[in-house]
């Protein structure tokens, strides 16, 4: 009988990483630069393990290979996806991250063996004056664009916005994009590690090397369309009693609510899809109608299909994704 389980995050150090994984959520991290932590992964480059229960120690694939539809439920089961569609990251940039985009399906499929990758972001903290880079400034065409990076002047071309905690970002493939320094987001994102750098800020590490960059394949995959004004998700927020759900996104790759739960909220699975809970505040217990899972803020659970009626007892702020 399949339970909520609770994912042991990856690490991953990067030179742009910080202590903010710990200082905020407690997390065990290996160093002062650590820069993602994968909460929810099934991907060759960070596979989560089960933290809980009976599975413990199980890979999510294991899971998924044992329990298939049970877990994923009976509607994403039948479109095959061939992996686990989806990956949750929480990111801390110390420092800023370099200039990047990422491709579509379809040229991910055919250079890389990979998914595209839409993402999303939830600011969970930002320094007073953070920002971040979404997109390019209006009007700028890909012409512009190259003479911008054969001149060194690409600073001056991106589309700079301002930053702080509660804000959402929708980054459709083919955006240019970079976390600025400073911020602290959760990331859901389609299970796909295909990053293509533009610029890096002319940074090097300690030997002097600079970072690789990817300029032929990103001209390939850049979306040039006009997206200033645009950058930030409202949402639409319904009022549940004392409690709130914000239904921040729904796109063809996952839909997203972030939860405010004063009380408790009623969560129904019919068994035809998942549910991603990642806790970004409060503390309380997910109960269910075998048992009960108590959780803390920096939590994440792969909560399977076939649980039924489940409840968030809080106060908690809770992200939830599943796929439409
Ligand atoms: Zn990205």
């Amino acid at each position: 009988m399949l339970y909520p389980l609770k994912m042991n995050p990856i690490y991953k150090e990067a030179i742009w990483g910080g202590e903010k994984l710990r200082k905020v959520f407690g997390k065990a991290i290996p160093s002062c630069h650590t820069g993602e932590s994968w909460e929810i992964a099934c991907h060759q480059n960070g596979m989560s393990l089960v933290a809980n229960g009976e599975l413990e120690g199980k890979s999510l694939k294991e899971v998924l290979d044992i329990y298939g539809e049970e877990a994923l439920g009976t509607e994403i089961w039948k479109r095959k996806y061939g992996k686990f569609p989806l990956l949750v990251k929480i990111i801390d940039a110390s420092d800023k991250l370099s200039v990047q985009v990422h491709p579509q399906d379809e040229y991910a499929k055919i250079h890389e063996g990979d998914l595209g990758k839409t993402e999303m972001w939830i600011v969970l903290d930002a320094k007073p004056d953070a920002k971040l880079i979404y997109g390019l400034k209006a009007g700028i065409s890909k012409n512009d664009f190259e003479i911008a990076i054969e001149e060194g002047s690409l600073e001056d071309v991106l589309n700079y916005v301002d930053v702080k905690k509660g804000d959402v970002f929708f980054i459709p493939a083919g955006t240019v994009h970079a976390i600025g320094e400073g911020i602290l987001i959760a990331e859901i994102q389609q299970n796909s590690d295909t990053t293509y750098r533009v610029y890096d800020w002319n940074r090097t590490d300690d030997n002097g090397n600079s970072r690789e960059l990817h300029i032929k394949k990103a001209l390939d995959v850049i979306s040039f369309s006009n997206l200033a004004g645009k950058e930030k998700v409202v949402g639409k927020l319904v009022k549940e009693g004392k409690n709130t759900r914000n239904y921040l996104i729904s796109c063809e790759y996952f839909s997203t609510e972030l939860l405010e739960i004063h009380t408790e909220s009623k969560e129904s699975l019919n068994g035809e899809r998942f549910n991603l809970l990642i806790f970004i505040e409060g503390e309380g217990s997910l109960e269910y109608k075998n048992g009960y899972i108590s959780f803390k803020a920096g939590d994440s659970f792969f909560i399977p299909a076939s649980i039924g009626d489940y409840f968030i007892v809080g106060p908690a702020k809770v992200i939830k994704t599943y796929i439409e």
